[in-house]
């Protein structure tokens, strides 16, 4: 057998290894980073660890899901109806139950047909990417941005270009550079919420012909000035198909629950062919479970407000603390106090740092000497920057933020 196994050889003259970006500022992933980075800890520190790289606050009591939701999962169990296989895109109630969910921020009306039902947003932007992929076609994506899309690209054979936000301006949309980046076979813009001026960037891509993908993932945990706005308030000027879960806003990753709405009042996608495809991909995948299906109707219509507003309360309380504690900290800089979502961009200024070469020496050195994890830019495109998630428990985030203060000290060029 040995033998045989031996004389083996690859017949294909295709490699079969997964593409690697061409991109130099795009070469690990969030999890390639983290994996590596609680790699480097140092065993002989009794102090706890303190993530700041995760995305997921599920294990910390103060962001513990509502009672609703988990009343919902029990009660779904326990009525002996969702035991069967699920359609391919999702429930009846279920797909009806997040239609009106969407609508209610719309100035039009979606119907569950518009909806389907997804194993988190994850494989809503799985499916959209496989869906689009053609040879030779591209997609515009953003920097910073959420590294699934360009993993996810990779393997369907997708060319990404990345359009740049500007720190400077709230993480606006580089509008320019997009235009500069399409061509005849750009099929796609990613827009992830928040930070950007929905009604130009709509503009935008009606006027270049090209399909907005808005990735609402955090739609609502706004607590800055700025109110949520979805893309799809702009369906009419341009067809967009929002991707979202309820992975982040009830704090429950795990259940796997997301979704694809068409946002396509005037019907304009009809032409390009990409819903059929959305069609015939989720008839050869797999649904999240009927149970978590059969629940969403009562999560999505009876959590309280009383639930969102603690969790946005914990939320700004956090950003605060990291806005303001990374202020007392003279190597790195937050441009633009975070105002959603759970992570703050951090630049790095390595002219007033000693013996630290880049954004991942920077993290490897900070998991070894003070136990705390952060993600090095360069897995969301930015090179020698730093992302901060700060939903955590408020105390550990300010232990967290007080241990890189330490930390910079250490390190300070002595001038
Ligand atoms: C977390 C996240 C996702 C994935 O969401 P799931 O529902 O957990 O699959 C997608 N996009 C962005 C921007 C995210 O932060």
């Amino acid at each position: 057998m040995e033998n045989g196994a031996k004389s083996w050889a690859f017949r294909g003259t295709q490699k079969l290894s997964a593409k690697q970006s061409k991109d130099p500022k795009q070469k690990v992933t969030i999890r390639e980073a983290l994996d590596k980075l609680m790699g480097n800890l140092n065993e002989d520190d009794d102090r706890s660890v303190i993530p700041l790289g995760h995305g997921d606050p599920s294990a910390f009591p103060c962001f513990r899901t509502s009672p609703v939701a988990e009343d919902a999962i029990v009660d779904a169990v326990r009525s002996s109806k969702f035991n069967c296989y699920s359609p391919a895109a999702g429930i009846p109630p279920a797909r009806r139950a997040i239609a009106e969910y969407l609508s209610r921020d719309l100035p039009y009306k979606l119907s569950p047909d518009d909806v389907s039902v997804t194993l988190g947003c994850t494989q809503a932007i799985e499916i959209i990417i496989t869906a689009l992929a053609r040879p030779g076609a591209n997609i515009l994506v953003p920097r910073p941005g959420y590294p699934l899309y360009e993993a996810r690209a990779a393997f369907s054979n997708l060319e990404v270009r990345h359009f740049d936000l500007i720190p400077e301006k709230g993480w606006e949309v580089d509008l320019d550079s997009v235009e500069a980046l399409t061509d005849d076979n750009t099929v796609a813009m990613v827009i992830i919420s928040p930070g950007n001026p929905c009604g130009n960037t709509a503009e935008t891509a009606r006027k270049l012909g090209i399909i907005v993908i808005a990735d609402e993932v955090y739609s609502h945990l706004v607590f800055g000035n700025k109110q949520f706005v979805p893309m799809g308030e702009f369906g009419s000027i341009v067809p967009v198909l929002t991707v979202g879960s309820i992975s982040k806003r009830w704090i429950v990753p795990g259940w796997r629950l997301g979704w694809i709405a068409t946002n396509d009042p005037c019907g304009l996608l009809k032409q390009t062919g990409i819903l059929d495809s959305i069609k015939k991909y989720l008839n050869i995948s797999s649904d999240p479970a009927t149970f978590i299906q059969g629940a969403i109707p009562k999560i999505l219509e009876n959590t309280t407000e009383e639930f969102f507003s603690n969790i946005i309360n914990t939320m700004k309380e956090d950003a605060d603390i990291c806005y303001s504690k990374i202020k007392e900290i003279p190597g790195i800089a937050c441009p633009q106090k975070p105002e959603g979502a759970m992570s703050a961009m951090v630049k790095l200024n390595l002219s007033l740092l000693e013996g630290i070469n880049d954004d991942m020496d920077f993290c490897a050195k900070l998991a070894k000497e003070e136990s705390v994890i952060v993600l090095p830019g360069i897995a969301v495109g930015m090179k020698n920057w730093i992302r901060i998630t700060f939903a955590i428990e408020p105390v550990f985030l300010a232990e967290g933020l007080d241990r890189i203060k330490s930390f910079y000290e250490r390190h300070a060029k002595k001038l």
